[in-house]
């Protein structure tokens, strides 16, 4: 079977350097809980948790220093912000709580958080283009009151009807979906638009690489967790440039059936998936 593999695909430098951060303050004995899963990828996250991380979902499930009995509570907490970033209020908990924080915050995604606040100042209406339940985007509606979230066309009907907009996009969104509902904004004819395209470059290189692929190959295989953004993206990506196209977690989902008749198979993968299982998946797939 030839398997050729996307040029761009796999960790993204955001998700390297919380990853990269969690270890070394686990390698340094601190008491680390993460708020959420620190990346969409169970298997890398349990691998965290053997290394010591704790994964909660809210702030009061982080007991205070000395007060749970096992030795390591004893130690001031650390929560760890995801690449995702969070809402500021949950950044001043955390201080309230008498907790360390250590930011993973992706660069870009502190991009966004920066803009909705400034151009909130600078007397915008402010809508981020993207998944309302996503939890950067969560994180960045808080950065500005009133904040509206477009997921998709239908949602343009709660904008006001008039004024000065500023618009900026999910970091992992496909640009051909924000282009596209930035139109239909267009059209509604608002005093000022403002626009600012605030896809990542990784998100993008990876989706341009993977539309390159789907033309050299019969079908294309999306490594990543269901619920990461960006894989599922890649993936509508790849359907809709005509390619028979699974997305699956890694090799345990793959089946025979999928290849019959085929000898030429692409492969990419979303920014939380890790290198060994693109290795694990292609190794696998060349012997089918
Ligand atoms: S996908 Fe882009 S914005 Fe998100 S963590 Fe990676 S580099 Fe940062």
């Amino acid at each position: 079977m030839k398997v050729l593999v996307a040029d761009k695909c796999g960790f993204c430098f955001g998700v390297e350097h919380a990853i990269d951060l969690a270890q070394k303050m686990l390698a340094e004995g601190r008491n680390v809980y993460c708020l959420g899963p620190l990346i969409h990828n169970q298997q890398v996250v349990d691998r965290l948790i053997d290394q010591g991380l704790r994964v909660v979902n809210r702030l009061d499930e982080i007991p205070q220093p000395g007060e749970n009995p096992p030795a390591q509570d004893t130690k001031r907490p650390t929560v760890l912000i995801r690449s995702h970033g969070c809402r500021p209020e949950v950044q001043q908990e955390v201080k309230e709580r008498g907790f360390e924080i250590a930011d993973a915050t992706c660069v870009l995604v502190k991009r966004a958080q920066k803009l909705v606040e400034q151009l909130h100042r600078q007397g915008y209406q402010v809508v981020v283009v993207g998944d309302p339940d996503h939890p950067e985007t969560q994180g960045v509606i808080g950065y500005a009151p009133k904040v509206t979230v477009v997921a998709r066309e239908d949602d343009i009907k709660k904008l006001p009807p008039s004024g000065r907009l500023a618009v900026i996009s999910q970091t992992t969104l496909s640009g051909e979906d924000f282009h596209r509902l930035v139109g239909l904004i267009a059209r509604r004819g608002f005093e000022e638009l403002k626009v600012v395209n605030t896809i990542c470059r990784e998100t993008t290189r990876r989706q341009l690489s993977a539309i390159e692929l789907c033309r050299k190959v019969e079908v294309m295989f999306v490594l990543g967790a269901r619920h990461s953004a960006n894989t599922r993206e890649l993936a509508q990506l790849c359907r809709r440039n005509g390619a028979q196209t699974y997305h699956l977690q890694n090799w345990q989902e793959f089946k025979p059936r999928y290849m019959e008749g085929k000898t030429t198979a692409g492969v990419t993968a979303g920014a939380s998936t890790p290198d060994w299982i693109i290795r694990e998946f292609v190794e696998n797939l060349q012997h089918q």
